[in-house]
């Protein structure tokens, strides 16, 4: 591969507030040679995600932030392109953490063998990857939905939201969900088949919720925070459950606004006996074998669908990252590296 080179996209500068196109940077570099023991990887997809908007701060949180100047993170999946690892042979198809860049080198530590005939392999990043079991693991450990109970999510057409809401009508539950925009209300309740949806952006969204909701909210799957949950929160019924997924509508947030509402909230959460639950997907780690087998029939029966948002080339992760913060995306977002 003469003419090819590395291409790498490195944090540039901590944002402040929403990130810009020069918070990232665009470097070539030689492709690395795999040593002993080790295999050179072309990535093929990369997945972005919201979580990388908090890798990008200095503060301390869940996981380590990318160091200025280190190439950013992210789950891709790759083809081997040669290997002198035992396990691994080349054109073997594997998800990866390799990150926003073309090649890596990798000891072989954390890959995943991908059969491209099972399913396409961009599923490894949406509905059959770490999206897909952050839905199923949150929904059903924490969310409980019983049938007939009504389950409220929002990002509702996206990675996560879009098969929780799926999910909750497999279970016998009243999928209610929550997108930006009429296009994307269309696609969920029409393709995906939730019961009601409602767009957060409409001016009378708060009461166009509590019409779609006249029997309350048992369930509210949180992955979005700002107004969607004021809205929400008065909807809330004695005993609901709500999984704390994400609250992408701070992620950009400088500071707070000042107001104090926790002595309402926790008014609140005690006279309707609330359980509120904040969870990262990795904590559920045993149970992804039964996601894998659960997931890949409802898959097979047509009963859980889903929407790929395929971005062409590495230079323009940036620009689609930071349209994932702000609602751009339609579906799973993905990078289409080559
Ligand atoms: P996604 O829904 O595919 O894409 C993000 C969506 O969020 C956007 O399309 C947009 O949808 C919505 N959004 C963005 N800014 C918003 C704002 N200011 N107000 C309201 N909505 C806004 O993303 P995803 O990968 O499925 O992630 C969804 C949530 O789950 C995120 O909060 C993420 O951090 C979280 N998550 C958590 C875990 C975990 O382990 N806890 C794992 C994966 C993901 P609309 O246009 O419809 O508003």
């Amino acid at each position: 591969m003469p003419d090819i080179t590395n291409l790498s996209i490195v944090l540039a500068a901590r944002p402040e507030g929403r990130p810009k196109a020069s918070d990232f940077r665009i470097e070539q570099s030689v492709i690395p040679q795999p040593a002993d023991g080790e295999l050179l990887l072309q990535v093929l997809y990369l997945s972005l995600d919201p979580y990388m908007r908090g890798r990008m701060n200095a503060a301390k949180s869940y996981a380590k932030p990318v160091e200025l100047g280190q190439v950013m993170e992210g789950g891709t999946v790759a083809r081997v392109v040669s290997s002198r690892h035992p396990d691994f042979e080349e054109g073997d198809i594997v998800l990866s953490h390799s990150g926003w860049q073309s090649f890596a080198v990798s000891d072989g530590a954390g890959l995943r063998k991908l059969d491209p005939s099972a399913a396409p392999i961009t599923t490894a990043l949406g509905i059959l990857g770490m999206p897909g079991f952050t839905a199923y693991a949150g929904l059903l450990t924490i969310g409980r939905p019983k049938p007939g109970e009504t389950v409220v999510v929002a990002a509702a057409s996206g990675a996560v939201g879009s098969a929780v809401g799926q999910i909750a009508r497999i279970k016998g539950a009243r999928a209610v969900g929550i997108a930006g925009g009429p296009e994307k209300c269309r696609f969920v309740k029409e393709e995906l088949g939730f019961d009601a949806m409602v767009d957060h952006r409409a001016t009378d969204f708060p009461e166009q919720l509590r019409a779609v909701c006249p029997d309350g909210i048992d369930v509210y799957f949180e992955n979005v925070g700002g107004h969607v949950w004021d809205a929400v929160f008065p909807l809330l019924n004695e005993f609901a459950r709500i999984p704390v997924c994400g609250l992408i509508a701070q992620y950009n947030a400088v500071g707070h606004d000042g107001a104090d509402r926790f002595p309402t909230f926790m008014r609140e959460v005690l006279s309707r006996s609330l359980t509120i639950r904040g969870f990262i997907q990795r904590e559920f780690v045993e149970q992804r074998p039964a996601f894998y087998r659960e997931m890949a029939d409802w898959l097979a029966f047509g009963k859980i669908l889903y929407r790929e948002d395929i971005v062409d080339g590495l230079a323009n992760a940036p620009d689609a990252f930071i349209g994932l913060l702000e609602g751009r995306n339609f579906g799973k977002l993905i990078v289409r590296v080559s």
